[in-house]
């Protein structure tokens, strides 16, 4: 049996992955750690974990653990990502996967002088939704890409605020909670990478300290698609959305930025407009999968450490537009 061990006693953990992981054949979570030892004993006696630590370092010592989870704040992910790998763990972790790309790129290096899986959890691109439009894309359902508009405004509920809204040395703020994973969906449906961003960011009674609750950016790929993205903690009735428009047609995806296994795509062309089948399947079950298979030497996971590096990069360049009023480039990493 392969035991995962889980580095934050987190809502995401509670809520999705332990789940996720406990489904896959041959995989069990079998150790939680947590700053508080209330909150880590609470956490493995709701989840059914055999052992609860305090401290990191003594769940990177427990021999049952093979592969780590990581999802505490923000901050956090890098520096124990890189003591995980130095224990020979492999690693799942959260995105953002750091607060610098400098950070990210060691935390990449790391796991491959330990011989370790490094994988970033970017959840849409499990999604059918997204799935679906990257093959539609990549037939040329739609000719050639010119334009993508992603909404993704939403509203951010209490018990999830806290250091997102407060806190911007745990890396609070929408465009690393938020723009990340646009970005992260858009490389992935477009195979393109970003290479300039432009936006503007306000606070709108939300965010606190210098951290932005709404942006509005517009990011340019090296395939030549400008796309537009609208992220937001404050907004509670917008849905969500992701549309591409090429010379042939139009992917109109909607309520599709969500941790959910729901949302349509309508494809519209020159014959009409046809909804596109799609078979939803739980996203978070859907990368652990392929993570655990790329673990047992099939295939790559869903998104790599170096997929996090670059939608992280992306993110941090719509930031700083945001804070600067700049273009600002985005630099090409291999
Ligand atoms: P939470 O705020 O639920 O948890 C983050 C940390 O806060 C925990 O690790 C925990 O620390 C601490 N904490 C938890 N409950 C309490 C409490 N009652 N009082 C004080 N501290 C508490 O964060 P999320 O689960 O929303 O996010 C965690 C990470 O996962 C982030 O990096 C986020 O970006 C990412 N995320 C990813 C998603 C995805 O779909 N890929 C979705 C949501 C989040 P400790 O571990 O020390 O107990």
């Amino acid at each position: 049996e392969t035991g995962w061990g889980f580095i934050g006693a987190s809502t995401i953990a509670r809520e999705h992955m332990v789940q996720a992981i406990n489904a896959q054949p041959g995989h069990r979570v079998v150790a939680v750690a947590s700053s508080n030892e209330q909150r880590a004993r609470d956490f493995a006696a709701h989840a059914g974990i055999a052992n609860a630590y305090a401290d990191v370092d003594r769940l990177l010592a427990d021999p049952a653990v093979d592969v780590v989870y990581i999802s505490t704040t923000n901050e956090l992910h890098a520096p124990q990502a890189m003591a995980a790998a130095a224990a020979g763990k492999h690693v799942l972790c959260e995105k953002p996967l750091a607060l610098s790309v400098g950070d990210a790129l060691a935390m990449v290096s790391a796991c491959q002088r330990a011989g370790v899986l490094l994988a970033t959890n970017h959840h849409l691109r499990n999604a059918a939704s997204h799935r679906a439009m990257r093959d539609a894309v990549r037939s040329g359902a739609i000719g050639q890409v010119q334009f993508a508009r992603v909404f993704h405004a939403v509203h951010l509920p209490e018990h999830l605020q806290a250091w997102r809204i407060n806190k911007p040395e745990a890396g609070g703020g929408v465009e690393l909670d938020i723009t990340v994973h646009d970005i992260d969906t858009l490389r992935f449906i477009l195979a393109a990478e970003p290479v300039e961003a432009i936006g503007l960011g306000r606070q709108g009674g939300m965010a606190q300290k210098g951290l932005t609750d709404g942006v509005m950016a517009v990011v340019r790929f090296d395939n030549g698609t400008l796309v537009q993205l609208h992220d937001a903690f404050t907004v509670k009735h917008a849905g969500t959305g992701l549309e591409l428009h090429g010379d042939a047609g139009s992917l109109i995806g909607r309520n599709v930025m969500t941790q959910q296994p729901v949302g349509d795509v309508t494809l519209v062309d020159a014959n009409g407009s046809r909804t596109l089948d799609l078979r939803h399947q739980d996203l978070y079950v859907t990368g652990v999968r392929a993570f655990c298979k790329a673990l047992a030497g099939q295939g790559e996971p869903a998104a790599t450490g170096l997929d996090g590096v670059k939608s992280l990069s992306a993110a941090l360049a719509v930031s700083q537009a945001c804070a600067t009023g700049a273009v600002v480039h985005i630099p090409n990493i291999t």
